[in-house]
């Protein structure tokens, strides 16, 4: 329930929208009765029968008024100009009535347009936006395919629900009550002998409801496994096939398929059983009501045929408005099931917030502290356990360069991740000029780091467009300076369209290298107050990593850093090299007396040259 209340509240906007709706949905429900109702003149004027009025009636607020009316001026052309154009007559009459009907339907269902991409619009939005506020710990635990199959599939399946459900909300009670009142002025007495069937409807509707909860959500879980498989084979497919595996991925991908054809089948039957079980039962009712009203209690407005077929044509016209309102209970069941898909990702916890009244913060003025910091990447009443740093101290001063070195699932970039908060500490600090990080606003603190990650992350959009990212005011002169620090400058110019080269899908098209050039590029042109570089020349051959140390390393010289290296030739230069093992320092000074003490460092070097 709370979770309809929430859906529904993306209707709020759509106020004036859904009055109007509900006013054209009025107006098509009132002429499709007069439509219908036109058959009884039109059936008695073909079988020469029925009532006629000679003396024209005087005005009255009342429908016998508007019937005598019609009653009179038909009389009137019967007797002047004959039966048939009486039937044209009619005619007619029934032909503007079904356009007015129509029209007010279309009318509506213009408007309905509007709330309908509305609702899905906003909804999307709300999801992108809560997914770029969602903390890297969330993107770690999920899959991203099924993250991509929830915003795609699921918030369609709201939308689709919601849609249909409040369609019928809008249309289908007009239709049925003011058929029912036509039903109910012909015979009351049959009409409640046809209402006895509403609880077994009820009854056989709640049983495909709860069916039909249970297995969508369960199929919607498997098309979120199909899309994260879909995601997995495209970013792994040079693996797959190097390593002949298409086979075991086929075989994992028509696991999860079969599963949910089986399912779905399942689904699409319980789905279609209703509208069929529903019909059927009418046609009994109906059946039902015929025999009674015109054999055990015979009924005389029945004495009229063409009464009688009203009451039936009216009586059929009932069932599909009463099953598609019946059926917004299921359809809102799988829309529900969906929806609380999509919010466990909007309700999913935001482990980075932010304090009230932050401090904005534009630049490191003394230097960055880590006081005792221990960090686990869960939150387990026994952290300590799986705590991937231990009591690391620290200080980054300003201006000076960090090392961290250290075998790898040491901790380094984790460490590299606690500075930008993407992650929180559990014990200790990390003090910035002396203030825990998230007394900060957290945007202005991301702002003074400019990161380098071994993933190198490039977005499909120009080479230029991936350099400048997220910045505004930049010059093509501060790009072309920022590249070619970076060593990127010749090779892009080489690439065919140069800086305009529109790189593939996370930057297939280039080199390792390449890649890392061009995100060094884009660190190096931000020009942050601190820059990370994590594995930064990882991906580098001997020759660039050496250019680039030539180019980056005096840049060095008077930026604040903290970098992250296999190859120790990068950080020989560093104010102080930390030794990581375990999560724990285990050593710690300038590369000379790391050498002198012999310990690990040294043999780590040596290792290496
Ligand atoms: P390094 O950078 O030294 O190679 P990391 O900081 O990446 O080491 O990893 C340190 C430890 O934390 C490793 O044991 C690794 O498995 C673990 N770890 C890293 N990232 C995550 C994560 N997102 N969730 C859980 N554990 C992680």
């Amino acid at each position: 329930m709370k979770l309809l209340l929430r859906l529904f509240k993306y209707l709020r906007g759509y106020k004036g929208h859904i009055a109007l709706v509900l006013v054209a949905n009025f107006l098509y429900a009132i002429f499709s009765i007069f439509t219908l109702s036109m058959i009884v003149p039109f059936l008695n004027v073909l079988f020469r029968q029925g009532t006629t009025v000679a003396v024209k009636p005087s005005f009255a607020f009342t429908t016998q008024y508007v019937v005598d009316t019609f009653y009179y001026y038909m009389g009137q052309v019967v007797a002047h100009h004959g039966a048939s154009s009486a039937l044209l007559f009619i005619a007619a009459v029934m032909v503007v009535l079904s356009l007015l009907s129509n029209l007010s339907r279309y009318m509506g269902m213009y408007v309905w347009a509007t709330i309908r991409a509305g609702l899905m619009h906003d909804m999307r939005s709300d999801f992108y936006g809560r997914l770029l506020q969602l903390p890297l710990s969330f993107f770690s635990e999920q899959r991203r395919g099924d993250i991509i199959s929830r915003i795609g599939a699921d918030v369609q399946e709201v939308e689709w629900s919601i849609f249909f459900t409040l369609q019928s909300l809008c249309r289908d009670p007009f239709l049925i009550v003011l058929f029912l009142i036509v039903l109910f002025s012909i015979s009351a007495r049959l009409t409640l002998i046809a209402l006895i069937i509403l609880p077994i409807v009820g009854y056989v509707l709640a049983i495909i409801g709860k069916n039909i909860k249970k297995h969508a959500l369960k199929s919607q879980q498997i098309l979120g496994k199909m899309s994260a498989l879909f995601d997995e084979t495209i970013g792994g497919l040079r693996i797959l096939k190097a390593y002949n595996a298409q086979q075991t991925a086929s075989r994992r991908f028509h696991d999860q398929n079969f599963q949910f054809y089986r399912l779905n089948k399942r689904v699409f039957r319980i789905n279609e059983l209703g509208s069929p079980l529903i019909e059927f039962l009418c046609i009994l009712t109906l059946l039902l009501i015929t025999l009674v009203g015109l054999v055990a209690l015979p009924t005389p407005a029945f004495s009229d045929g063409t009464m009688f077929m009203l009451y039936f044509v009216v009586f059929a016209r009932i069932i599909p408005p009463a099953k598609s309102l019946v059926s917004t209970v299921y359809t809102m069941q799988k829309g529900l099931s969906a929806a609380s898909r999509v919010y466990e990702v909007m309700d999913a916890d935001e482990k980075i917030v932010e304090c009230e009244n932050p401090e904005s913060v534009s630049g490191l003025h003394e230097q960055i502290e880590y006081k005792d910091v221990s960090f686990s990447y869960y939150e387990v009443p026994d952290a300590e356990a799986c705590e991937v740093l231990h009591h690391v101290d620290f200080t980054l001063r300003r201006g000076s360069t960090i090392a961290l070195v250290g075998p790898s699932g040491s901790g380094k970039s984790t460490i590299a991740d606690l500075m930008p908060r993407f992650y929180d500490v559990q014990f200790g600090q990390i003090l910035l000029d002396g203030k825990p990080l998230d007394r900060y606003r957290i945007s202005d603190l991301r702002a003074l780091f400019g990161i380098v990650n071994q993933d190198v992350i490039l977005f499909h959009d120009t080479v230029y467009n991936n350099i400048v990212f997220g910045l505004e005011n930049v010059t093509e002169e501060q790009v072309y300076a920022a590249t070619k620090v970076a060593q990127a400058h010749d090779f892009i110019q080489e690439l065919e369209e140069g800086y305009q080269t529109v790189i593939g899908d996370r930057g297939m098209r280039l080199s390792g290298g390449q890649r890392q050039r061009i995100s060094i590029a884009r660190a190096i042109l931000r020009n942050p107050e601190v820059l990370i570089l994590d594995e930064a020349t990882s991906a580098l051959d001997n020759e660039s990593e050496h250019l680039f140390q030539e180019a980056v390393l005096p840049l060095l010289k008077d930026k604040t850093a903290l970098i992250i290296a296999h190859r120790l030739s990068t950080i020989r230069f560093a104010d102080e090299i930390i030794f990581l093992k375990e999560g724990r320092i285990i050593e710690r000074g300038t590369h000379d007396e790391l050498i002198a003490q012999e310990g690990e460092y040294f043999r780590f070097y040596n290792a290496q040259t």
